[in-house]
C-alpha cells in the first residue's frame, strides 16, 4: 500500500490532465492513473481545429502530449494502468491497479467515454480506414465521397448533418422504421436534401480492398434480404458508453451509466468528483472536458481545505486520521 495522497485522478484525457495541471499548481502533488487509453479520445483524432489557442489547428495526439508535459512540469506523477477496483465506502479512498493499491483523500474521476461499436470483425478491420465513430474528427477525409451513418438517435442525426458539409451524399441506416432522435434533430435530417434513409436494416458486413472501404452489406430485418451498397465511408453513430463499470454500486449513475454530478463536479460521495465525458452525455468536447477538469481540481482543493476542519463522514476512525 502506498502513502495516502491528497488527490488521485483517474484518466488522462482532456479532463484528467487539466485537473492535474490545476491541482499540481496548487501543490496537491496529484497522481494520475492514465487509464486504458492514455491521452483519451483525442489521441485517436487527427487535426483539432476548435481548441482555443491554436489558430492553425493542432493534431489530437500533439495536443494531449502538450497537456501531459504541462501537468508534469508542475509535479504531477503518472502511473500507467486502469482502476480495476475502487473502494469509496471508507475514507481515504482506495484504488487498485495492476497489483498496487493507492490511497487518496480526494478522487477526480475522468475516465471518459468510448464510442459504441457494432462489434463485427469487418468493422474492426476497417476502423481508421473508412470506418469511424467520430464525424467531427474524420469527416474532412470524405470530401466528395458517399458515406453512411449507422444509428437512429441524436448522435447519428448530428453526425449525418455534419457530414453533408463534406460528402456528396449521406445515408442514415437505422435498424427500425422509427427514429429515436429528438423531433428537432429528425426534422433537420429529413429536411436536408443530401441525407436519405434506409430503414429496418442492420450491417451484416463491411467490404473493401487495399485497406479501403468500398461497400457494405445490409440485412433487411423484415424480409431477410441482404443488399450490397457501394460506399466510401461508414460512421458508427450508435451512442457512447461511459467508462464507469468499476464504480457500479458505489456512485449514482443515470440509466446509461453516466455519473451524476451536482453543484459543479461533486458526486454523491464527499471528496469524489467527476469531470469530462464520464459525466457529460451532451457536449462531449475537448474544451468542455478541460473546463470541467479545471472545476473538479478547484472543487477538490476546496474540499481538502474543509477536511482540515471536519473529518470525512466515512473516515474509518476520524480521531486517528488527521490530515497532514
Ligand atoms: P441513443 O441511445 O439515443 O441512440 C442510439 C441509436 O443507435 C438508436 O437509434 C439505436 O437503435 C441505435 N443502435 C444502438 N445499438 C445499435 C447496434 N448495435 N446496431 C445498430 N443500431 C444500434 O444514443 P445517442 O448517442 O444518439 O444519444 C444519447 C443521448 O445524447 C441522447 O439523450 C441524445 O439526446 C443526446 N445527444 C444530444 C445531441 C444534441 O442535442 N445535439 C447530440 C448527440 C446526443 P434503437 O433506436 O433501435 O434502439
Amino acid at each position: 500500500m502506498s502513502q495516502t495522497r491528497d488527490l488521485m485522478i483517474l484518466g488522462s484525457g482532456a479532463a484528467g490532465l487539466t485537473a492535474a495541471i490545476y491541482a499540481a499548481r496548487a501543490n496537491l502533488a496529484p497522481l494520475v492513473l492514465e487509464g486504458i487509453q492514455p491521452g483519451g479520445q483525442l489521441t485517436i483524432t487527427t487535426e483539432v481545429e476548435n481548441f482555443p489557442g491554436f489558430r492553425d489547428a493542432i493534431m489530437g495526439p500533439a495536443l494531449m502530449e502538450e497537456m501531459r508535459a504541462q501537468a508534469a512540469r508542475f509535479g504531477t506523477e503518472f502511473h500507467p494502468g486502469e482502476a480495476e477496483r475502487v473502494d469509496l465506502g471508507s475514507h481515504p479512498f482506495t484504488v487498485e491497479s495492476e497489483g498496487r493499491t493507492f490511497r487518496a483523500r480526494t478522487l477526480i474521476i475522468a475516465t471518459g467515454a468510448s464510442a459504441k461499436l457494432l462489434r463485427i470483425p469487418s468493422e474492426e478491420r476497417f476502423l481508421g480506414h473508412g470506418v469511424s465513430a467520430c464525424a467531427t474528427c474524420d469527416g474532412f477525409f470524405f470530401k466528395g465521397k458517399r458515406v453512411m451513418v449507422i444509428g437512429g438517435g441524436d448522435t447519428a442525426m448530428e453526425e449525418a448533418h455534419f457530414l453533408t458539409k463534406f460528402a456528396t451524399h449521406v445515408t442514415i441506416v437505422h435498424r427500425r422504421d422509427t427514429l429515436r432522435a429528438s423531433k428537432i434533430m429528425q426534422e433537420r435530417a429529413r429536411a436536408n436534401p443530401r441525407i436519405s434513409f434506409i430503414w429496418d436494416s442492420e450491417v451484416q458486413e463491411i467490404v473493401g480492398e487495399s485497406g479501403k472501404v468500398t461497400g457494405i452489406d445490409l440485412l433487411h430485418r423484415k424480409t431477410g434480404v441482404v443488399t450490397r451498397h457501394d460506399i466510401d465511408g461508414i460512421f458508427i453513430g450508435i451512442g457512447h458508453q461511459p467508462n464507469t463499470k468499476v464504480f457500479e454500486g458505489q456512485l449514482p449513475m443515470d440509466p446509461s451509466g453516466y455519473l451524476i454530478t451536482h453543484q459543479g463536479t461533486a458526486t454523491a460521495i464527499p471528496g469524489v468528483f467527476a469531470a469530462g465525458d464520464v459525466q457529460d452525455r451532451v457536449y462531449r468536447q475537448a474544451v468542455t472536458a478541460a473546463g470541467s477538469g479545471c472545476m473538479a481540481a478547484l472543487d477538490a482543493e476546496r474540499y481538502l481545505e474543509a477536511l482540515k476542519h471536519a473529518p470525512h463522514p466515512r473516515a474509518a476512525n476520524p480521531a486517528k486520521a488527521p490530515i497532514a
